[in-house]
């Protein structure tokens, strides 16, 4: 299997290139360069595998061959060891829940397929494999989780000193093994800029066998794909007739991209609603085929905070650059944070279920969808647990309803380790070569 980038289709490399690079040297994105329908034998079995088992039929067909049958199907299982379910909020409403992996987001499918995948393709290297990070947030949390204890691997994550809450702080600083934090006395800027300077120095980029784990990797989207057939299933076996809308609270829009691939190889879909906040260049762009990506703006569903979607050049690329088919497929639909805040109190009354800030989004345009198309099932993606915006859950729900998992809440007493260095990347290169 090769793979393309979105700016130079005769650009083309294999499977390991576009792993561990992340990105070609053009700044496109990597693309597989077919995705095909899975076969009649996947269609006769795919409802009563495991998840495992979905996932790894799913990639083994995906790979074409590029990984052989045992090593993937080891891959797969060890990264996908939690499940998904569909929860009904009425018979033509489910909420697909995302937050199961162990930093409670959806983004531990994609870190933790993508850890193994690289530790895989890297085995025969002389060096072990580094990756570096820096994290205003949730992401370092989930890459440093899906690394931790993977062989062949260390991770070193910047992350700027007071710039994280103590929980996510409590996520980077305690894992141990292999997983080390460098707090950084500086901004978020400035961690993102020691990690260039080092991915710059190319010696020392070889020396080191770095990589960054870049959230638009390709090896992340794929796993994403698993679970539109898992929850389709699992909708079917509700109802045998029932065709999902799913509904996608989005930002970089890989949830909704990995979806599209789900679609390509052939999984029944009968439409995606992109919902965003108001960082809805999208939503405009199905609007009126004008695409102007802005400057971010803040919002309470804050992992939604994306000016210029990184995947938006893949959506391009699967519709072939055309505005008509990619609204066929794919509507939009943006709201503001009151109406996000109403949302979450209306999901609690109305059905008694606590929904994050990214999901009630979802809800929000799966009301407004089912409206219009009466006889719409959608499932709603859950794309958190709402523990990780405990602050917005307490103001709207009231302090101490939204219950925080025994994974999130026995940080808190463990104690943090991490290296304080000034804003300077000599200090990560001393700590590379200690
Ligand atoms: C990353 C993230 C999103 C956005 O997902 P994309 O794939 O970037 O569109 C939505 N919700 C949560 C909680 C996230 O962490």
């Amino acid at each position: 299997m090769q793979f393309y980038s979105t700016n130079n289709p005769d650009l083309k490399v294999d499977l390991k290139e576009a792993v561990i690079r992340s990105l070609p040297a053009d700044n496109g994105l990597y693309m597989p360069e077919t995705i095909t329908p899975l076969p009649e034998s996947f269609w006769k079995k795919w409802r009563s595998l495991s998840f495992a088992d979905l996932g790894y039929e799913i990639a083994s067909h995906f790979f074409q061959g590029s990984i052989p049958e045992n090593d993937l199907k080891e891959i797969v299982s060890d990264a996908i060891n939690f499940d998904a379910p569909i929860v009904p909020l009425t018979d033509q409403s489910f909420v697909l829940e995302l937050f199961h992996g162990p930093t409670l987001a959806f983004k531990d499918f994609g870190a933790r397929f993508m850890a193994r995948l690289m530790a895989y393709l890297t085995k025969d290297d002389d060096q072990e494999l580094t990756v570096l990070v820096a994290t205003s947030g949730d992401t370092g949390g989930a890459v440093a989780s899906a690394f931790h204890h993977v062989e062949g691997t260390k991770v070193i994550i910047l992350y700027p000193k007071g710039g994280v809450s103590d929980l996510q702080e409590k996520q980077l600083t305690t894992l141990g093994a292999n997983i080390s934090a460098l707090e950084v006395e500086g901004s978020f800027d400035d961690c993102q800029r020691m990690v260039k300077a080092c991915f710059l120095d190319t010696e020392l980029s070889k020396k080191h066998n770095l990589t960054s784990a870049n959230s638009i990797n390709i090896s992340r989207l794929l796993p994403q794909s698993f679970y539109y057939f898992h929850a389709a299933r699992q909708l079917l076996d509700r109802n045998e007739n029932a065709q999902p809308t799913f509904v996608i609270p989005s930002g970089n829009f890989g949830n909704l991209t990995a979806g599209l691939f789900a679609q390509q190889m052939g999984l029944p879909i009968r439409q995606f609603v992109a919902a965003t906040n108001l960082n809805d260049v999208v939503p405009r762009y199905l609007a009126d085929g004008e695409y102007s990506p802005q400057p971010s703006i803040a919002t309470i569903s804050n992992a939604m905070d994306v000016g210029a979607p990184s995947n938006f050049a893949r959506m391009q690329h699967i519709f072939g650059d055309d505005w008509e088919s990619m609204r066929e497929s794919v509507s939009g639909l943006a709201f503001d944070d009151d109406e996000t805040r109403d949302a979450i109190k209306a999901v609690k009354e109305l059905y008694g279920y606590t929904i994050d800030p990214h999901g009630a989004i979802g809800w929000l345009a799966s009301q407004i969808w089912q409206e219009a198309v009466t006889d719409s099932h959608t499932i709603i993606l859950e794309t958190a647990h709402p523990s990780k915006f405990i602050d917005t859950m307490d103001e709207e729900l009231g302090k101490g309803t939204t219950d925080i998992p025994e994974r999130l809440a026995c940080l808190a007493g463990l104690e943090k380790v991490a290296k304080t260095v000034k804003p300077d990347p000599q200090e990560v290169i001393d700590f590379l070569e200690s």
